[in-house]
């Protein structure tokens, strides 16, 4: 049994309303999912973060290495793949391109094999996940706050217990804005803030000390990317954990982030950082070190559902008898493709289940697939 076809898909949905974060503001949601067939006529499904016709690009670029090779060895077609982009692309895009057709050999596999995906990597360590909501995106930068008090009510109503809100307009307005969403949503929620390496490190140290008697779990990308050692020094004088890691890429990227200390959590993105055979290597890396993961996650129901299975296999370390509760990111602002493309993943009583179905668990709605397509190419 070998790969038979490889297909990618531009999709893009334009949202009813633009939103904005520190860098830009989105007007549509565009994401490449690739489909690959096997020769005994078995599908799988993946996809990329980043720039859809980019990682598109990729994705062609690398079909002939792909093609022919047996779905059953992901860590062989990894490698070929890993050795065919090393030289140009030690980071960014064409990884995602990697990391989508990584995924998709991975569904492909746990068909075959009839095996969930969190089977596949070793185990259901646990069986269901807490998701946070990922929200607070700016509609108006005039009035930043419009929106926020309803938008945490509908969090709390469909049972979040998490929540993620923006930063990252400038640290007085920042402090304003958390100050108000604690107060909207209670002592008992757990909040995080994300400013999307919008700071200095002056800045970024100056709301960290702000912010610290509210109550936040975590701090996302107070910083650049770039600046390991600093990201380590902001550790040193902040009560408050320091996450970061969906722009980083390959255990080689995260071994960077570890070394430094630059962190308290890792969060690569698994449609980025070298598809599930490199996050797992990743999840490894990080327990060496006793940082946290939990990944970024942004993009359609196959980023989600890659997730789910990715969590439900992390070992819990240091292990205890009552085992805390494991998170995943779920964005919340407004995104068709995600609502439409995949079967919807179960949330009940605030957690996620986890699939138990083969591969990845889900249906591919292919009507919605057809609507949303922009540039559909095929590969045999
Ligand atoms: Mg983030």
């Amino acid at each position: 049994m070998h790969i038979d076809k490889i297909e990618t898909f531009v999709l893009e949905e334009k949202l009813s309303k633009r939103f904005y974060f520190s860098q830009w503001a989105y007007e549509s949601r565009k994401i490449c999912v690739v489909k690959i067939t096997s020769s005994s006529g078995e599908i799988g499904w993946g996809e990329g973060y980043g720039p859809a016709e980019i990682v598109a690009s990729g994705i062609k670029y690398l079909t002939p290495i792909v093609l022919n090779n047996s779905p059953l060895e992901n860590e062989l077609i990894w490698s070929k793949m890993y050795r065919a982009s090393l030289d140009f692309a030690r980071r960014g895009v064409l990884m995602a391109s990697v990391s989508a057709i990584d995924i998709a050999v991975w569904d492909l596999k746990g068909k075959i094999l009839g095996c969930p995906v969190s089977v596949l990597l070793g185990g259901v360590q646990r069986k269901k996940i807490r998701p946070y909501a990922t929200g607070f995106y700016f509609s108006n930068l005039e009035s930043p706050f419009d929106g926020f008090e309803e938008e945490a009510k509908k969090y709390i109503a469909k049972g979040f217990k998490a929540m993620k809100m923006k930063v990252g307009l400038g640290v007085d307005i920042d402090y304003k804005i958390v100050s108000r969403i604690r107060e909207i949503v209670g002592p008992d929620i757990q909040l995080m803030v994300d400013s999307n390496h919008a700071y200095n490190y002056r800045e970024a140290l100056a709301l960290a000390h702000r912010l610290e008697p509210l109550q936040i779990s975590w701090f996302e990308e107070p910083l650049s990317p770039e600046f390991y050692g600093q990201s380590y020094d902001l550790r040193q004088q902040t009560t408050i954990s320091i996450a970061s890691g969906e722009c980083e890429y390959l255990r080689f990227g995260f071994n960077q982030l570890l070394q430094n200390k630059s962190v308290d959590i890792v969060q690569p993105d698994i449609c980025a950082c070298g598809g599930l055979t490199e996050a797992k290597r990743i999840a490894s890396l990080a327990t060496t070190h006793g940082v946290s993961i939990i990944p970024h996650t942004w993009g359609s129901g196959i980023a989600l559902h890659v997730a789910t299975h990715f969590i439900a296999n992390l070992e819990c370390i240091p292990g205890r008898l009552i085992a805390p509760d494991f998170l995943i990111e779920y964005d919340q602002t407004e995104n068709a493709i995600r609502d439409q493309l995949t079967s919807e993943i179960e949330m009940k009583n605030g957690y996620i289940n986890v699939p138990n179905r083969p591969g990845l668990g889900f249906e591919m709605n292919t009507t919605a697939l057809k609507k949303m397509t922009l540039v559909h190419e095929q590969f045999t």
